[in-house]
């Protein structure tokens, strides 16, 4: 079975990270853009980053046998720094048209400040602008509302709810967010509430329309195998391989594919990696290493199925 992880911040993980994500089945992955631990204190360092993403982190990836993707936007909580927030809007526009960038993300509140929210509706401005899906991070704290308050501020500038993925839902949002029109992602996190266990009861609940789920691997502790190993523990506890397949592929590939810049042909075809390939002069090897060449084959075999 293949999967999509439609929200992985690769830049911060490593080689082994891309070959163990390849060999369980991901066969393509999109990088939000976020912060990154360290608050940035230039505009250079967000040029720098994204240029990173549609640039060398898509390299890298492709030297492992997946397809890299990623959304471009100034997160909520750099936000706050306005008058670095100010100059990240200016970037924008150069970036979101490039090849691989599907969508404007992750965007949306953190402590649900007048400065988060005026940085949110301005890039849902540029989203509409330039007919590009949107990706939303709902905030960890006084969740309900933010999420709330998140589609109603899409709405009230226009954008079609079909094209907002609505992204780190639980059992508490789910609801309002299908009931809305939106897609709503599911990140499974290791040691937290959203375990993989209680995303099984969710798909068996509200069936796969519009559901999505992903790793959100990071700087912090997470699992870049979250989605193959929801996939298995779902078709373990009798979930058809169909559903699925829809909430762990087909759904991120239509929510995201609406920007042009992703379809399924573009892994597909040309499966071939050949690691000696260079970006700007670097390639993933180190001396005397072998580089792999050809296809790369998946199995579908994890160590365990259970995130807990
Ligand atoms: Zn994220």
């Amino acid at each position: 079975m293949l999967f999509i992880d439609p929200h992985a911040h690769m830049t911060s993980r490593t080689t082994d990270d891309y070959e163990r994500m390849r060999q369980a089945g991901i066969v393509a992955l999109i990088e939000p853009a976020f912060w990154l631990g360290q608050p940035r204190t230039e505009a250079g360092s967000f040029k720098d980053y994204f240029s990173s993403l549609v640039g060398w982190e898509r390299f890298r990836a492709s030297q492992f046998g997946i397809r890299h993707y990623c959304t471009i936007g100034l997160n909520s909580k750099e936000a706050n720094n306005e008058p670095l927030a100010e100059k990240v809007m200016e970037l924008l526009p150069l970036y979101i048209c490039k090849e691989g960038v599907v969508g404007v993300g992750e965007i949306g509140y953190d402590d649900q400040t007048a400065a988060e929210d005026k940085y949110f509706r301005l890039q849902l401005d540029l989203a509409r602008e330039n007919n590009m899906p949107v990706q939303i991070h709902t905030p960890h704290r006084d969740k309900k509302t933010g999420t709330i308050r998140s589609m109603e501020v899409c709405l009230e500038h226009n954008i079609a709810p079909g094209m907002v993925i609505v992204d780190h839902n639980n059992e508490e949002t789910v609801r309002d967010v299908l009931d809305r029109g939106f897609w709503a992602a599911f990140t499974i996190y290791p040691n937290s509430k959203m375990g993989n266990e209680r995303m099984v009861e969710i798909v068996k609940q509200y069936g796969t329309e519009r559901i999505i789920v992903n790793s959100s691997c990071d700087w912090g502790i997470s699992d870049p195998l979250s989605v193959p190993k929801t996939a298995a523990l779902m078709l373990e506890k009798g979930i058809l391989e169909a559903d699925v397949r829809m909430v762990c592929y087909q759904n991120a590939l239509t929510a995201f594919g609406q920007s042009g810049q992703m379809q399924e042909s573009d892994w597909l075809e040309n499966t071939e990696v050949d690691q000696r390939e260079k970006f700007s002069d670097n390639s993933v090897l180190r001396g005397g290493q072998t580089p792999v060449i050809g296809e790369i084959e998946s199995s579908n075999d994890l160590p365990s199925n259970l995130i807990r």
